[in-house]
């Protein structure tokens, strides 16, 4: 790098938890972040699901730095054995931080980027380009213009880019026509989504805890609304593995979740499907109608589909990332996340050597960083995050913490399955 690129700024994309936490840590190391965020407020993934309580406490889900920062001002510590909602790690920490006198300056809202590039440099040009620094095209609510910068920090989530239904990872024939009556991710079902779902059937798609999540609100509405049916879709053959998580569990929010869904299929609330593969969806006198293999599903009014997210891959297209094909996280750390490979099991910590790419100055951290694997916890996300930095600080000497530390696994962190 020359002295010129050294002396520009670190671009963040996303303020959620991982994206702050970056800009706070090249804060402290004496690099200046900025941090691009393409909702009005930081935190905006996470305002889509405040509603849903989450399974690590708050001493999992703050970086320690930041807390540091935060104590020093007239924020309240919470409660740190305590499980938020995600709007209380909105309001609380997420936003607390964003506002900060040292972050707030280099924080830049309704600020979207649509691509990131190496100057004078298409993805084929080799000569110079290490030396060259990076373009990242934003848009804002005045126009586009481009930004140089000397590394990038994807730290934009995943939350954006839902799975489809379909059984191929495409849409479902059908699916895009029906989407007006198929919600993706986590809605708000007892609040802002709940005449959506008030005395309807609903089938809900998808075997984690987001699934759970909507199927226990589903039925605290049926305790309401009369005439409700709600039916549940699964891949797999059977529902006997509901309770996952040890019963000592110390993320015990999830295994109460567990216990309760295995509840009410005991008790008969939920309708359940095994072997579910949508085919095709059918619009039917303003209903739906799921085809599965050669199984066709009772008539619904309202589909959400808990399939969990993929990662928008495409702004980085001008770059040479180096992917794994499966999970599509940086190729080193795919193996040690894949589920194929890991059921539920522990993920070794892992550095910045796990996160690099062919094209230096680049990270994909966060939850994004885990590609289309489900088991992320931003505890994780934290520790990625401290050795990025110093990798950024100090270049030559990339850290890998499955080397370093061996393959020891972090027994709470990366314990379970997936949060979402
Ligand atoms: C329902 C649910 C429950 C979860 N529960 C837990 C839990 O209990 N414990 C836990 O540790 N983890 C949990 N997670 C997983 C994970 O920790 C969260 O998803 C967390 O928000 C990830 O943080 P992040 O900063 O990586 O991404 P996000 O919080 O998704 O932040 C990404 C940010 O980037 C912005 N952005 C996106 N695209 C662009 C762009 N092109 N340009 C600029 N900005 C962009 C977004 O607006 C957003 O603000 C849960 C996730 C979900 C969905």
């Amino acid at each position: 790098m020359t002295h010129d690129i050294e002396n520009l700024p670190v671009a963040v994309i996303g303020a959620g938890p991982i994206g702050l936490s970056v800009a706070v840590n090249l804060l402290d190391a004496g690099l200046t972040p900025i941090i691009l965020e393409s909702g009005d407020r930081a935190g905006s993934n996470i305002a889509n699901w405040g509603h849903v309580r989450m399974f690590s406490p708050w001493s999992y889900n703050m970086d320690p730095i930041a807390v540091s920062w935060l104590k020093e001002t007239e924020w309240v510590e919470p409660v740190l054995s305590e499980f938020p909602t995600g709007s209380e790690l909105l309001e609380r920490y997420v936003l607390p931080l964003a506002s900060h006198e040292w972050v707030a300056p280099h924080l830049r809202l309704n600020t979207r980027v649509n691509s990131v590039s190496r100057q004078h440099h298409d993805v084929l040009r080799s000569e110079g380009r290490d030396s060259a620094p990076f373009v990242v095209r934003v848009s804002r609510p005045e126009g586009e213009r481009d930004m140089v910068v000397q590394a990038v920090v994807d730290a934009s989530g995943t939350y954006q880019t839902p799975n489809w239904l379909g059984a191929h990872g495409i849409p479902a024939i059908g699916e895009v026509a029906a989407s007006q009556s198929i919600s993706y991710g986590v809605p708000n079902i007892l609040g802002s989504a709940r005449q959506r779902y008030a005395g309807k059937s609903v089938l809900v798609v998808g075997g984690g805890h987001s699934a759970f999540n909507a199927l226990q609100d589903l039925v605290a509405l049926a305790d309401q609304f009369d005439g409700m049916r709600i039916f549940w879709g699964i891949r797999g053959a059977s529902v006997d593995n509901i309770v996952r998580s040890p019963e000592a569990d110390e993320l015990q929010e999830r295994r109460r979740l567990e216990v309760y869904i295995q509840e009410l299929l005991n008790t008969g609330r939920i309708e359940v499907f095994t072997n579910i593969a949508i085919d095709k969806i059918s619009l039917e006198d303003s209903r739906l109608v799921v085809e599965s293999r050669a199984q066709q599903l009772p008539p619904v009014d309202q589909i959400i589909a808990a399939t969990g997210f993929r990662p928008d891959l495409q702004l980085l297209s001008e770059l040479r990332t180096s992917l794994d094909p499966a999970t599509e996280s940086p190729v080193r750390l795919g193996p040690l996340i894949d589920p194929n490979l890991h059921s539920c099991g522990s993920v070794p910590e892992h550095g910045s050597a796990e996160l690099s790419h062919p094209e230096s100055g680049l990270y994909i951290v966060g939850i994004k960083s885990y590609g289309r694997a489900p088991t992320f916890l931003l505890r994780t996300g934290y520790k990625q995050v401290k050795s990025i930095v110093a990798d950024l600080v100090n270049p030559e000497k990339k850290e890998s913490a499955v080397e370093h530390r061996g393959s020891s696994c972090e027994t709470l962190v990366n314990s379970g399955c997936c949060p979402m």
